[in-house]
C-alpha cells in the first residue's frame, strides 16, 4: 500500500489506498496481454463466487447459523444494457474490511507472486508467461474501467464497499448491503459494451462455467407480451439456471466432454493453459471416493518453492472441505492438481486428523498408483506428450525413488536420461530401452555423473565404453547423484557409476584384455610408485587404468566417497562434508605417460605429474584449487619444448 489519505464524499467515509506495486504491474500487463480473450473475466469472477460459496458451506459445518435464512447458495448475473454494467452477485462467505484490503489490494497467492517476480518488463515475453496463471479478480479490469465491490462477511454486520479504476488506487468505505455475500459491478469500457447482453453472457457461462456446482442464475429474457397479458399487472422478474449446476466429478465420464474437463481444470487449477492429461475415477468398495486428477501442461514457476500451492481440493460428501490437501499424494507428485471427494472421512476433518488417518494413507497409496499408471500410459501411448511432460516435471519425478520406496521400480520405468546412444541433451532414453540394447554378457547399467552435459559427454571415463560399444547414461542434473543413491537396480540389473571405484566390466572384458592389463600393471609398478610419492598429498592412490584409451590419466571417486554433485548439495545445505581424495588412474599406453616414465630429472617428473593431475581435474569439468600454478607449470613446459 503506498498512500493512505482519508476523504469524505457523499456523507460516506471513504479511504483511498494504493495498490501494492506488484498489483499495478500485474494489472498493466493483464490489460495489455489478455485483450484477445476479454471474456475470461466472467469465468474468473464466477470461479471466485463459487469458491466463496464453498467456503461458506464449510464454515457452516461448525456454525450453521451462518447460513441463516438464506441457505441456498447461488450466483446471480445480470446486466444493464443502457448503463453498460454487468453485476455478479453471490451469497457466499463475503469479506470484511481487512479481507478486502488483503485480497483486493495485494497479491497473496504464491504462484502469482512468483510470476510477478519473474516478469521481465518485456511485454511480449511476459504476456506469454501470464497465460500460465489464473489471473483472478483483477481480470475484471480487462473489460471494465471501473469496478465496484460490495460485500458483507457471513456472521458480521458491517458491509464494505471497494471501488477502483484499476490505475493505481482503490477506495474503501462502508456499504449499505444487508445480505451476506459479494456483489461485483463492472462498468464496461466502450470497446467491451457487447458483454452487456443476454446472449453473450449465457454463452460465456455455458462455455467456461458450466461445471460450477451451484446454480448460476440469469433473468429469463422477456417474451414479447401477448395482448391479453398486457392488461395484467407487471410480473416479478423470473430467474433461471443457466449452467448444469452439478459437481462435475459426480457425473459419469461418458457425459463429460473434453472441453468441460478442461474448463474445470482452469477453475480448480488456477491455470489458464489446458491440462496435458487427466484421470477421472469413482471407486467403491472398502474405500469410497471419486478422484479427478490432472497433469498440467506447464510447470509453475514455484515448483521448487517449499511454499508452493500443492495438493488436492478435498470434498467430503460433496461438501468442500479444504484446498491444498497435501496428504493424498507424495511430494514428488506435487505438480498434480485435482479434486478428491470421499465418503470415508468425517465432515469435520482437520489437517491434523488427515495426517494420522489410516484411510488417508490408503487413499494416498491408491492415488499415487493412479498417477503413476496415468504417466505410464501416457509414455506408452503418446510418447511425444510424455516427452513434453518430462521436460516440465522430470526433475521432480527424479525425487521419487528416494521418497517412495514401494513404487521405486514404477517410477524408474518413467525416468528418462541422456545417453551415449544419441548423446543429445534432451533426456529421451528409458531404462527399458537401455536394457534392450545391452551387449551380450553385460549385466550392469552404466552411468556417469558430471557437472554439465558436455562434461559428461566428453568425459575420458567413457573411452573404454566407446571402444567396446557399450551404452552409458549421461547424468548432469543436480539431483542425479541423489537419485542414483536410491536406485540400486532396475529389472534385476544393478547400476554402476563408471567414474567411481574399481571398474569391473565382468564378462565384457575378454581373457586377453585381462591378461594385457595385468602385464601393463606389472610393468608400471615403479612408475606408479614414483607418481604416488609426488602426489601423495593430493590423491588417495595411483593405479593403472582400465578405462582410458585416448587420454593419459583420469580421476576416480572412491567406491564409498561422496560424488561432486552430492558434495555441492550438502555444502549448499550447510552440512559438513568429509574430505575425500580421488584416485589417480594412469594410462601407460599413452605417449605422455611413456614420456613421464622416461624422465630422469625428479623435479621435472614432479612438475609433469602435477600437470597431468590438474588436466584430469579439468577434463571432468572440475575446478583447480590453484589455477595460477597450473598455468605457470604448463607455460614452463611449453617454453622448454620450444627450446628456451
Ligand atoms: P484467487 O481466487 O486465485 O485466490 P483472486 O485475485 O481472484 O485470486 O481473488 C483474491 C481473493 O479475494 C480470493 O482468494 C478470495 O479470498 C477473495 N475473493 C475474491 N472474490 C471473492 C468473492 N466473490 N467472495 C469472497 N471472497 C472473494
Amino acid at each position: 500500500m503506498t498512500t493512505n489519505e482519508a476523504t469524505s464524499k457523499d456523507g460516506i467515509h471513504k479511504e483511498t489506498m494504493g495498490f501494492q506495486t506488484e498489483v499495478k504491474q500485474l494489472l498493466h500487463l493483464m490489460i495489455h496481454s489478455l485483450y484477445s480473450h476479454p471474456e475470461i473475466f466472467l469465468r474468473e469472477l464466477v470461479s471466485n463466487a463459487s469458491d466463496a460459496s464453498d467456503k461458506l458451506r464449510y464454515a457452516a459445518l461448525s456454525d450453521s447459523a451462518l447460513l441463516g435464512t438464506d441457505p441456498h447458495l447461488e450466483i446471480r448475473i445480470s446486466f444493464d444494457e443502457k448503463n453498460r454494467t454487468i453485476t455478479i452477485v453471490d451469497n457466499g462467505i463475503g469479506m470484511n474490511r481487512d479481507d478486502v484490503i488483503a485480497n483486493l489490494g495485494t497479491i497473496a497467492k504464491s504462484g502469482t507472486a512468483e510470476f510477478v517476480k519473474h516478469m521481465t518488463g518485456d511485454e511480449k515475453k511476459d504476456s506469454q508467461l501470464i497465460g500460465k496463471f489464473g489471473v483472478g479478480f483483477y481480470s475484471a479490469f480487462i473489460v471494465a474501467d471501473k469496478v465496484r465491490v460490495e460485500t458483507l462477511k457471513a456472521g458480521e454486520t458491517e458491509a464494505v464497499a471497494w471501488e477502483s479504476d484499476g490505475s493505481g488506487e482503490f477506495t474503501i468505505g462502508a456499504a449499505e448491503k444487508t445480505g451476506r455475500g459479494t456483489c461485483i459491478t463492472l462498468f464496461l469500457k466502450d470497446e467491451h459494451t457487447k458483454f452487456a447482453s443476454d446472449w453473450e453472457l449465457r454463452s460465456i457461462i455455458r462455455k467456461y462455467s458450466d461445471h460450477i456446482s451451484i446454480p448460476i442464475l440469469m433473468l429469463k429474457p422477456e417474451m414479447p407480451a401477448r395482448e391479453e397479458e398486457e392488461q395484467q399487472e407487471e410480473k416479478a422478474p423470473e430467474w433461471e439456471t443457466v449452467n448444469t449446476a452439478k459437481a462435475m466429478w459426480t457425473r459419469s465420464r461418458s457425459d463429460i466432454s473434453d472441453d468441460e474437463y478442461k474448463e474445470f481444470y482452469h477453475h480448480i487449477g488456477h491455470d489458464y493453459a489446458d491440462p496435458l492429461k487427466w484421470s477421472h475415477n469413482a471407486v467403491e468398495g472398502k474405500l469410497e471416493y471419486t478422484s479427478l486428477l490432472y497433469i498440467p501442461a506447464k510447470a509453475p514457476l514455484d515448483l521448487y518453492n517449499r511454499e508452493m500451492d500443492r495438493g488436492l481440493k478435498l470434498f467430503v460428501q460433496r461438501v468442500f472441505i479444504m484446498d491444498k490437501a497435501e496428504e493424498f499424494l507424495p511430494l514428488y507428485l506435487r505438480f498434480i492438481k485435482g479434486v478428491l471427494d470421499t465418503n470415508d472421512l468425517s465432515l469435520n476433518v482437520s489437517r491434523e486428523i488427515l495426517q494420522k488417518d489410516p484411510q488417508v494413507d490408503s487413499m494416498r497409496t491408491a492415488l499415487t498408483k493412479r498417477v503413476l499408471d496415468m504417466l505410464a500410459k501416457l509414455a506408452k501411448n503418446e510418447p511425444e506428450a510424455y516427452q513434453s511432460f518430462w521436460k516440465e516435471f522430470g526433475q521432480v519425478l527424479k525425487e521419487g525413488p528416494g521418497e517412495d520406496f514401494v513404487n521405486r521400480e514404477k517410477v524408474a520405468k518413467l525416468l528418462r536420461f541422456s545417453s551415449t546412444e544419441e548423446a543429445k541433451e534432451e533426456q529421451t532414453v528409458a531404462l527399458e530401452g537401455y536394457i534392450s540394447r545391452m551387449k551380450e554378457g553385460q549385466d550392469k547399467i552404466y552411468y556417469i555423473t558430471a557437472e554439465s552435459f558436455n562434461a559428461a559427454k566428453s568425459s575420458p571415463h567413457l573411452e573404454v565404453f566407446r571402444k567396446k560399444g557399450i551404452e552409458v547414461l549421461l547424468m548432469c542434473d543436480r539431483i542425479d547423484e541423489w537419485l542414483m543413491a536410491h536406485l540400486n537396480a532396475f529389472d534385476g540389473k544393478s547400476f554402476e557409476d563408471i567414474g567411481r571405484g574399481d571398474l569391473d566390466l565382468g564378462k565384457l572384458d575378454s581373457e586377453e584384455d585381462k591378461k594385457a592389463l595385468e602385464e601393463v600393471e606389472k610393468k608400471s609398478e615403479d612408475l606408479v610408485k614414483r607418481i604416488q610419492d609426488v602426489l601423495a598429498e593430493q590423491v588417495e592412490s595411483v593405479r593403472v587404468t582400465h578405462r582410458l584409451t585416448d587420454s593419459p590419466a583420469c580421476l576416480v571417486v572412491g567406491a564409498n566417497d561422496m560424488g561432486a554433485q552430492m558434495r555441492r548439495i550438502m555444502e549448499a545445505a550447510g552440512q559438513a562434508v568429509p574430505e575425500s581424495k580421488p584416485i589417480f588412474e594412469i594410462n601407460p599406453e599413452h605417449p605422455l605417460i611413456g614420456r613421464l616414465d622416461s624422465e630422469t630429472d625428479e623435479d621435472r617428473f614432479a612438475e609433469l605429474s602435477k600437470v597431468l593431475l590438474d588436466q584430469a581435474h579439468l577434463a571432468e569439468g572440475g575446478q583447480l584449487t590453484d589455477p595460477g600454478a597450473y598455468v605457470q607449470r604448463l607455460n614452463k613446459l611449453l617454453l622448454e619444448l620450444s627450446g628456451h
